[in-house]
């Protein structure tokens, strides 16, 4: 069984001014199409033709690169579409304020040490919030890996993310990867990722 796209589930626009619509637009429908596309070409024919996407992604040992690549790939930005919602960003409430400010301080001290994972990831790769043997732990990512797979340095049950790729944020801030992670703020969608922390613990 092939993979299918999921739906992005806003409109293009639907992030505007802090994620453009076309950036939005060239990133769901060239970028993550092309992860799925290349996951279904690379896996055809094989055992993991029969998997779910979490299943490969946790043994990612076992499969070859493009595997690797375009497994993340996939994975990540379904994750990542669904951390994001309009009209949205702020700070969380409930028990995961509480655990972020028992974890990092504050949450403006969380906020700069997130975004300084994200900034310092050298070329492309994500930044994550995860939660690791039930501590929230900050870390990053190279390429399209993720804290889920078992050749990851940064391990746990990712609860956020953000893609640091050019692809992500060239188009409306260039070189400028501080303000695209200062705007991206904006748009975290704190109930699904509450509701993430609630089933990682
Ligand atoms: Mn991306």
């Amino acid at each position: 069984m092939a993979f299918t796209l999921p739906a992005l589930p806003y409109s293009y626009g639907a992030l505007e001014p802090h994620i453009d619509a076309q950036t939005m637009e060239i990133h769901y429908t060239k970028h993550h199409q092309a992860y799925l596309n290349n996951l279904n070409n690379a896996i055809k024919g094989t055992d993991a033709d029969n998997l779910g996407i979490e299943e490969i992604i946790k043994n990612i040992s076992k499969y070859p690169m493009p595997v690797r690549n375009n497994g993340g790939g996939l994975w990540n930005h379904t994750f990542f579409w669904e951390s994001m919602a309009p009209n949205s960003g702020g700070e969380p409430s409930g028990v995961l304020g509480v655990a972020i400010d028992a974890a990092f301080g504050s949450f403006t001290k969380f906020k700069e040490d997130f975004s300084n994972a994200g900034i310092t990831r050298f070329g492309s790769g994500w930044a994550w919030l995860v939660v690791q043997d039930g501590a929230l732990k900050i870390g990053s990512t190279p390429n399209q890996d993720n804290p889920l797979m078992d050749i990851s340095e940064l391990k746990g049950s990712p609860i956020l993310g953000l893609d640091v790729w050019e692809h992500a944020y060239y188009l409306k801030y260039q070189n400028r990867r501080p303000d695209y992670i200062g705007a991206w703020w904006n748009t975290i969608n704190w109930e699904q990722v509450s509701r993430r922390f609630h089933d990682a613990k």
